[in-house]
């Protein structure tokens, strides 16, 4: 992969071949803890994950684990990302809504796949540094919204594909409604304190859905209203 140098405000990010060689080895230990869809496995091997943490922690990000992004908020583990995308069966330029931003890593992975991604966070901290990012990353097919995720974003809809990336009680009704037939919908939702069950619906018809669960994963929680400072 060619070496990649951007400009983010003051900071210098550089994507060189032993960021790649680390990104390679990620990507391989997630294969084998078995992600199998080879579209997500490529997108994650060309996205330079420590682009999208905190200056000064950048070397953390071939560790397969989640991480603070300051603001109480965290981005994802790698394999919580690859397992949650590779549930949604996203294919190139299908509509999809994320809610939860935060990094914007999970964002850049559904772009990177070839889809058209909206994302919702509700901090304005995160969706400025998400936006920039993503922006200098050269994504022209994301658009980041500061809002309130139980809202969704009717004014896009219908979506082929939702993603909840923080933890909810149950689906919301708003995001259901934005689906489209024969749409799914990917979220962990609470099931005991402090876990929960990454929970598939299909959209069988206006009223009906298909549920499957797929195991016990941790998020932080999907909360109400904006937060602007
Ligand atoms: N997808 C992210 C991980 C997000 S962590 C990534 O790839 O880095 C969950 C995020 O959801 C947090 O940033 C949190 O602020 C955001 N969030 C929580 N409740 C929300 C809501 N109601 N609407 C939009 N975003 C929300």
């Amino acid at each position: 992969m060619k070496e990649r140098i951007i400009k983010l405000g003051n900071r210098i990010l550089k994507d060189t071949l032993e960021t790649q060689g680390m990104r390679n080895k990620l990507i391989n230990e997630i294969q084998r803890k078995g992600i199998n869809d080879e579209a997500v496995l490529k997108a994650m091997r060309e996205i330079p994950r420590h682009f999208f943490l905190p200056a000064g922690l950048e070397h953390f990000a071939y560790l397969d684990k989640p991480f603070d992004i300051g603001e109480g908020q965290t981005i994802s583990q790698p394999y919580t990302v690859a397992f949650q995308t590779e549930l949604l069966d996203v294919k190139p330029d299908m509509k999809v809504l994320e809610i939860g931003t935060g990094s914007g890593y999970q964002a850049a992975v559904l772009a990177q796949m070839g889809a058209q991604v909206f994302t919702i966070e509700r901090i304005l901290n995160l969706h400025l540094n998400a936006k920039d990012i993503l922006s200098a990353l050269g994504y022209n097919n994301i658009q980041c919204f500061l809002g309130d995720g139980y809202e969704g974003l009717p004014q896009y809809a219908p979506y082929d594909r939702i993603i909840i990336t923080a933890a909810v009680d149950q689906i919301p009704d708003s995001l259901k409604d934005q689906l489209k037939i024969g749409g799914i919908i990917v979220a962990p939702v609470s099931y005991t304190l402090g876990t929960q069950v990454m929970t598939r619906l299909l959209k069988e018809d206006e009223n009906n859905f298909k549920e499957e669960k797929h195991g016990f994963f941790t998020f932080v929680p999907m909360l109400p209203g904006i937060k602007k400072n």
